[in-house]
C-alpha cells in the first residue's frame, strides 16, 4: 500500500484503483461499492486553518485528501466553479442558529433546491476530467474514445440535481428514472422540464427500491454492457450515492459546518458536536461518519427516518430486516427507501472485512434480512443514535418550529429536527447539534401548507379550485410566511413545457430499451 488513498470494493473483488477510475465505473465489478482503502486524517491545526477560507477552498482541501488524482490547479478551478454563483448564498452551505444549541446547515442553496447539489455540482466536472484523462490514455494505446451513459435513479431530488450537473456535458448522456406519483409534483417538473441536449427522463410504475434494483441489474448485465461497448463505444455509470464521487464532496460540508462553529466562537478547538441527518440511502450520514473517522470531533450521528424506519431498527438492534416491510408514502419522499445502499460502506468501514460484508449483502438479497456481529453492533451504538417520526408528527413539527422561531423548514429536515429534539431530551448536554437541512420547503408546497394550517388544512384543500397548482399553493404559503423567498429554479418552472411523458414498468428491460433508443451506433 502506498500512502496515497486508493479505492477498493467493499466486497473485496476488485483491484485497488485511483479515484478517477472508481468515479467512472460507479459500482465495482463484484457488485460492491468503491471505498477508500484508508481514511485520511484532519488534525485540529488543519481544521483551524480552514476557518478563514471560503466554502470552495475548504472543499478543495477535503477533496484533495482523498487523492482525486488530478493536478491541484485543476481541482482548485473545479471547486471554485462548482461552489460559486450557482448557489444563492455566498456561504454556499450556511450554518444558522435556531436556538437550544441547534443549528441548521442549509444545504439547499444550489440549483435544484436540495442537498444533492452539493455533490452533483462538482461530480460531473470531475467525471468529465476523468473521462478525458482515460480517453487520452486510450488514444495513446490506439483505442477509440469512450462515451458514458450515466444513470440516476431517484426518490425525488437526485434526478433534478443530476440533470443540472450533467446536462450539456460532451462526453456523456444522463438518464434519470423516478417512481411516478411517488415524488412531489414540483420534483417531477424539475426533471421533466429539463432542456439539456443529452438528457432523458423516465417515469416508472413502482417504488424507488424497484427502480434501484432494476438499475443495479442493468449495471450487472454483462451481455448488455458488452453490447453497449462494442456497438456504441458506451459505458454505463451511476449518478447515485453508490458512486464514491457523491460521497466525498459531502464530507466537505460536514467539515465546513464544524469549522463554521469554531469561527463563530460557538465551540473551541477539540470540542465535540452532534450531527442529525434525515436519512434515505445513507449517503449524507455516511459522509458525516467519514468526517468523524478523519478526526473531526463529532460525538453522535443522529440518524433520522420517517415511517420507512428500517434504519432505526437496524442501528438499534443490528438486524436489517425488510421481510415484512412494504414502502409507506410519507411527506418526505426522498427518504422513502428500504434498501439503503450506503449501509454497505458503513459496514466495510467498521469491519474492514469484505468477506463479512459480502455475506451480509448476499443474505439481504436472498433472505431479505441480515444480522451483524456483536462487535459491529457495539460500534454502531457508539457512533449512532437512531429514531423515526410519524407522518403527522413531521408536519406538526414544522408548524411548531415556525411558530416558535419563525423558521420554515421542509418535510425532510423536520424529520431530522424532531429526532434531534428527542435525542437531546434523552441526552442532555451543552454540545451544539447541527441538523442537515436537506431541501428548500418550496419543493413540497402541499405538505408545507398542510403543516402550517394544521386542522384547517383539510377544509381549505377540499375547497381548493381545480386550477390550483403547486405555484398557487406556494403563493398561499408566502402570505403566511413573512420574508419567505422561493428559489429561482422553482419560480421559473411554471413557464417551462414538460418534455418527457409516458411511463414504463420498473424493470431493467425498460431501462435498457430507453438507453438503446437514445444512442447512436458508433461510426464504423
Ligand atoms: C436524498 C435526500 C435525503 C436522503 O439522503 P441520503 O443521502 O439518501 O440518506 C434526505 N432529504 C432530502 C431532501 C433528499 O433529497
Amino acid at each position: 500500500m502506498t500512502d496515497r488513498v486508493e479505492y477498493v470494493s467493499t466486497r473485496g473483488g476488485s483491484e485497488p484503483r485511483f479515484f478517477s477510475r472508481a468515479l467512472l465505473s460507479g459500482i465495482a465489478e463484484d457488485g460492491g461499492l468503491f471505498s477508500p482503502d484508508k481514511v485520511p486524517t484532519l488534525s485540529a491545526t488543519e481544521l483551524s486553518r480552514l476557518r478563514p477560507l471560503k466554502y470552495w477552498q475548504r472543499a478543495f482541501h477535503i477533496l484533495r485528501k482523498f487523492n482525486p488524482d488530478m493536478p491541484d490547479v485543476t481541482l482548485g478551478e473545479m471547486t471554485r466553479d462548482a461552489y460559486g454563483s450557482n448557489f444563492d448564498s455566498l456561504d454556499v452551505a450556511p450554518v444558522v442558529s435556531i436556538g437550544n444549541r441547534q443549528y441548521m446547515q442549509e444545504l439547499w442553496h444550489g440549483p435544484s433546491g436540495a442537498f444533492k447539489d452539493m455533490a452533483l455540482q462538482i461530480m460531473p466536472l470531475m467525471f468529465e476530467e476523468a473521462c478525458a484523462k482515460d480517453n487520452r490514455a486510450r488514444e495513446a494505446a490506439s483505442l477509440g474514445p469512450l462515451r458514458y451513459f450515466v444513470i440516476g435513479t431517484t426518490s425525488g431530488d437526485t434526478g433534478a440535481a443530476a440533470i443540472e450537473g450533467y446536462k450539456n456535458k460532451r462526453s456523456l448522456s444522463i438518464a434519470v428514472f423516478y417512481p411516478r406519483g411517488k415524488v412531489s409534483r414540483l420534483q417531477e417538473l424539475m426533471m421533466t422540464t429539463q432542456d439539456g441536449n443529452n438528457v432523458f427522463v423516465g417515469a416508472m410504475e413502482g417504488d424507488f427500491d424497484a427502480i434501484q434494483r432494476a438499475a443495479k441489474e442493468t449495471f450487472a448485465d454483462k451481455e448488455f454492457n458488452d453490447l453497449l461497448l462494442d456497438q456504441y463505444g458506451v459505458v454505463l455509470s451511476s449518478a447515485n450515492s453508490i458512486n464514491w464521487g457523491r460521497i466525498v464532496p459531502q464530507i466537505a460540508y460536514h467539515v465546513s459546518a464544524y469549522v463554521d462553529l469554531l469561527e463563530k466562537g460557538v465551540i473551541e478547538p477539540g470540542d465535540k458536536i452532534d450531527i442529525a441527518v434525515p436519512t434515505g440511502n445513507f449517503g449524507n450520514i455516511l459522509s458525516a461518519f467519514y468526517a468523524k473517522q478523519m478526526g473531526v470531533p463529532i460525538n453522535k450521528l443522529v440518524c433520522a427516518s420517517n415511517e420507512n424506519n428500517v434504519l432505526t431498527a437496524f442501528l438499534q438492534t443490528g438486524i436489517y430486516d425488510i421481510r415484512e416491510r412494504s414502502m409507506k408514502q410519507t411527506p418526505s419522499p426522498s427518504m422513502d427507501i428500504l434498501v439503503s445502499s450506503n449501509v454497505e460502506r458503513l459496514l466495510y468501514e467498521i469491519t474492514r472485512d469484505p468477506v463479512r460484508v459480502y455475506r451480509w449483502m448476499e443474505e439481504l438479497k436472498t433472505n431479505k434480512v441480515f444480522k451483524v456481529d456483536e462487535d459491529v453492533l457495539k460500534r454502531l451504538h457508539e457512533d449512532f443514535y437512531a429514531g423515526w417520526v410519524e407522518n403527522d408528527e413531521c408536519l406538526q413539527n414544522i408548524k411548531d418550529l415556525f411558530e416558535r422561531k419563525n423558521y420554515l423548514m421542509d418535510t425532510h429536515t423536520s424529520v431530522a429536527h424532531r429526532v434531534a429534539q428527542e435525542y437531546q431530551e434523552q441526552n442532555p448536554s451543552n454540545r451544539p447539534l447541527i441538523i442537515s437541512s436537506t431541501a428548500h420547503w418550496a419543493k413540497f408546497p402541499r405538505d408545507i401548507r398542510k403543516a402550517l394550517l394544521g386542522s384547517d388544512a383539510n377544509q381549505i384543500i377540499a375547497d381548493a379550485s381545480p386550477e390550483e397548482t403547486e405555484f398557487s399553493i406556494i403563493s398561499q404559503i408566502m402570505k403566511l410566511v413573512p420574508n419567505a423567498t422561493v428559489p429561482q429554479s422553482i419560480a421559473t418552472l411554471q413557464a417551462k413545457p414538460e418534455r418527457f411523458a409516458g411511463v414504463a414498468d420498473a424493470e431493467s428491460e425498460w431501462i435498457k430499451r430507453a438507453i438503446l433508443s437514445y444512442l447512436q451506433p458508433k461510426a464504423a
